[in-house]
């Protein structure tokens, strides 16, 4: 391990030193085969977007996936339906309520939300299921391309909860009899007792939150797995709904949308920044592990990963105003000619609170508003299309108001497809683009 990198391992590190000895909770005895788990088993894992795996303790100990499996059969669900065909017959409401709830609309029988139960079952339920393609086959084949390999089944596991499953069971009865699902939640149960039984590591579970925050893509082989829209409304139903009846309280707390389960394990996620996953299979009265809770809540506190505290402001976007007289490039002799063009120089990545800043400067740039303005677009990394719409429409109305135009975008990064031009006259330079501007202002 590099020194540098194992900064990251020794945070994981101290918190499994803090936590191993936390006691409390209880083990998920309603399903047999749970009871028979190690209490001191305890693993974290931590998973960056580039792919790079850290671990601390049990990472490597094998545990069924559970309840951690339905915001990913969510997301197979979405991907195949989409969120409207798929909010017909589940909402995204939080219950308030425990997992096993019978969290039905009054009228409809339609499921408060996915993550409970009731609903994940729904969501098993739509997976198509055809001779070529069976449901748990899909399922299978989704869950280990978020973990980005071939995950297996414990059947012990799975056989314990099919033996002892009336109760998710009676909720599927339930469900097709107060709503018109056009599929029978009642045989999807028996797939969803498959699916709770897949067998994972804690690092499996940091690589699958780790392409939800990915916006999809598994950062460990590239793989996309569902799209960025897919990932981004499985984890805003994480968020508000994946810890039941603790939800509001843990995104108060933590700040991360998260899933537990009841063998113990737990996913966090950092939107376009980690994946994390504990393994400790006491629970507290939520089924929440209580050493990946107090781990997770510590390591979120700790490196300020609450999603509302936004330590990402892009603090240096503009990177000068100015009008080009004042650039050390321009001779002593030239410098009236070029007073009245402005430069407004950007760097990084631009998106839409970038662009606003750009807009403003640009804005800005020149002496009474007036005169010829370059945006300088050397050093910018990226553009997204928000950005690149606003920056384009900004530089438009400069134009309309009688202004010179010009950029400085060597990599033709506000250019659109089909528009050789771009919004403005570009130039691979600066300094080309303030003369050209110099030379049309004087002429
Ligand atoms: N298989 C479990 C059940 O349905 C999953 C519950 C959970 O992990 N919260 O009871």
């Amino acid at each position: 391990m590099s020194a540098a990198t194992g900064a990251v391992t020794d945070a994981l590190r101290e918190l499994h030193t803090s936590y191993a000895g936390a006691d409390g909770g209880e083990l998920a005895g309603y399903i047999p085969q749970l009871a028979l788990a190690d209490p001191g088993a305890f693993g974290l894992a931590l998973i960056s977007m580039d792919g790079h795996r850290y671990s601390a303790g049990d990472a490597d100990v094998p545990f069924t996936v559970q309840s951690v499996s339905k915001p990913f059969v969510y997301a197979l669900a979405l991907s195949l339906l989409g969120l409207d065909e798929v909010s017909r017959w589940v909402n995204a409401e939080p219950s308030g309520e425990a997992f096993n709830a019978i969290s039905l609309e009054h009228g409809t029988g339609r499921p408060s939300n996915a993550m409970v139960n009731a609903g994940a079952i729904v969501a098993t339920a739509l997976i198509p299921d055809t001779p070529v393609a069976p449901r748990f086959g899909r399922i299978l084949d989704c869950l280990s391309r978020f973990a980005g390999r071939a995950l297996d089944v414990d059947e012990e596991v799975y056989a314990s909860e099919a033996a002892t499953g009336d109760r998710n069971r009676a909720l599927a009865y339930l469900i097709r009899s107060t709503g018109p699902l056009p599929v029978d939640p009642v045989a999807a149960v028996e797939t969803y007792f498959r699916q709770c039984a897949v067998r994972v590591t804690v690092l499996d579970l940091a690589a699958m939150a780790a392409t939800l925050a990915h916006g999809g893509v598994n950062p460990l082989n590239g793989e996309r797995v569902v799209s960025e829209p897919v990932a981004a409304q499985v984890l805003t139903v994480m968020a508000t709904c994946g810890m039941y009846d603790a939800s509001g309280d843990w995104l108060l707390r933590v700040g991360l949308p998260a899933k537990s389960g009841v063998s113990g394990g737990v996913i966090a996620a950092g939107p376009a920044r980690f994946g994390l996953a504990a393994y400790s299979p006491p629970l507290d009265r939520t089924g929440t592990s209580v050493r990946g809770r107090l781990a997770i809540g510590t390591l979120s506190d700790r490196l300020g990963l609450h999603l509302m505290r936004n330590p990402a402001l892009p603090g240096s976007t503009v990177t000068l105003v100015t009008t080009a007289d004042d650039l050390p490039a321009v001779p002593a002799g030239e410098r009236a000619r070029r007073q009245r063009v402005a430069v407004a120089a950007a760097q990084g990545a631009l998106d839409f609170t970038a662009a606003e800043r750009v807009l403003y400067a640009l804005d800005e740039a020149g002496a009474g508003r007036t005169g010829a303005v370059v945006l300088d677009l050397v050093r910018v990394t990226d553009i997204d299309t928000v950005a690149r719409a606003m920056l384009r429409g900004g530089l438009a109305r400069l134009a309309a108001d009688g202004r010179r135009t010009a950029v400085a975008d060597p990599d033709g990064r506000l250019r659109e497809p089909g528009d050789d031009t771009g919004a403005a006259r570009s130039f691979a330079s600066r300094e080309e683009a303030v003369a050209w501007c110099t030379a049309t202002a004087s002429g």
